[in-house]
């Protein structure tokens, strides 16, 4: 069994079962909550369909295992709804692309992640894919959002829910990461473990980390606004946006009564104690529409980030 997050694992195994026993549908859908591990799992299960041995797991050792390691194999095609949405042409293309003879082992797949990003016509061509399946090809889509895809697509594929992990599982899976344990730290901005992983791969978890304590000091009055916006510019603007919404969101939520991260506590007292609880509705309905806005170019986003903080 490959290391992989435990709360996917039940979802593997599933699918490796029906491999083995030749019930696997050709098309897989893999759902659940943002940042889970959808795509994740979705590579296990890629993974497994390619090799060409005769057991339920990928075995590593073959060729289409080594030329999945390589990220060469010919049978294999992925787009992914990530980087944009998914036109029709990509779709035809990769359709196209993957109705020869398989090259090398057996089977051949197709993965779109994100698979919500597909456009209507991309999302038709897909569809006529899946109703005329071609031998031993296999089309797993992933999805967050799998309610907003066509039903026609839903109906047509094996749903695959990831489950939400709960915070202990979080915590243990965090153990095992290279460096994931200081994330624990980051909770009061998300539980989703594969968000948090991806920000400490972009190399943004201190800049998360010290949000809490600059805004602190900035609320006590013994730093500036330039002082916490000095690192920031276009590449993480959107970064400070999100962590200082996160924040002010866990001060909104904890003013009903539910619990607040103790690194929090202090400043949540001050702002509700300055502003109250109706402004700081309002000062967060402002970081969220300043964070949507930060694409319109005419915007000085950190002159606007400076502005809003000096109303805290
Ligand atoms: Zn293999």
């Amino acid at each position: 069994m490959t290391n992989i997050a435990d709360w996917l694992i039940p979802c593997l195994r599933q699918v490796q079962v029906l491999k083995q026993t030749n019930s696997l549908s050709h098309a897989l859908l893999v759902t659940g909550a943002d940042g889970v591990g959808q795509e994740e799992l979705a590579n296990e299960m890629v993974k497994d369909l390619m090799c060409e041995s005769d057991q339920a797991a990928a075995c590593g050792n073959c060729h289409s295992c080594q030329l999945m390691r390589a990220e060469t194999h010919p049978d294999f095609r992925i787009l992914d709804g990530q980087a944009g949405t998914i036109k029709v042409d990509q779709v035809r293309l990769l359709v196209r692309q993957i109705s020869q003879k398989p090259q090398v082992g057996q089977n051949k797949v197709v993965l779109i992640t994100h698979a919500q990003a597909m456009n209507i016509n991309a999302a038709n061509a897909v569809l006529k894919a899946l109703e005329e399946p071609a031998d031993r090809t296999y089309f797993v889509l992933t999805s967050s959002q799998s309610t907003s895809l066509l039903p026609t697509i839903r109906s047509r594929c094996l749903l695959v829910n990831v489950p939400t992990p709960n915070t202990h599982e979080v915590k243990q899976w965090l153990l095992k990461q290279d460096d994931g344990e200081a994330l624990s730290s980051l909770f009061w901005l998300t539980t989703q473990p594969f968000r948090l992983s991806a920000i400490q791969k972009q190399g943004k978890a201190q800049l998360y980390a010290s949000l809490p304590n600059q805004l602190t000091d900035l609320l006590r009055g013994t730093v500036s606004v330039s002082a916490v916006l000095k690192g920031a510019d276009n590449s993480n603007i959107e970064d400070y946006c999100n962590g200082l919404a996160a924040i002010l969101h866990q001060c909104i939520y904890h003013s009903t009564g539910a619990p607040i991260d103790p690194a929090l506590q202090g400043i949540y007292d001050t702002l509700i104690a300055r502003l109250g609880i109706q402004t700081l509705i309002l000062r967060y309905q402002a970081l969220q529409k300043l964070k949507s806005d930060l694409q319109k170019t005419n915007l000085n986003p950190i002159m606007q980030l400076t502005h809003e903080l000096n109303q805290w």
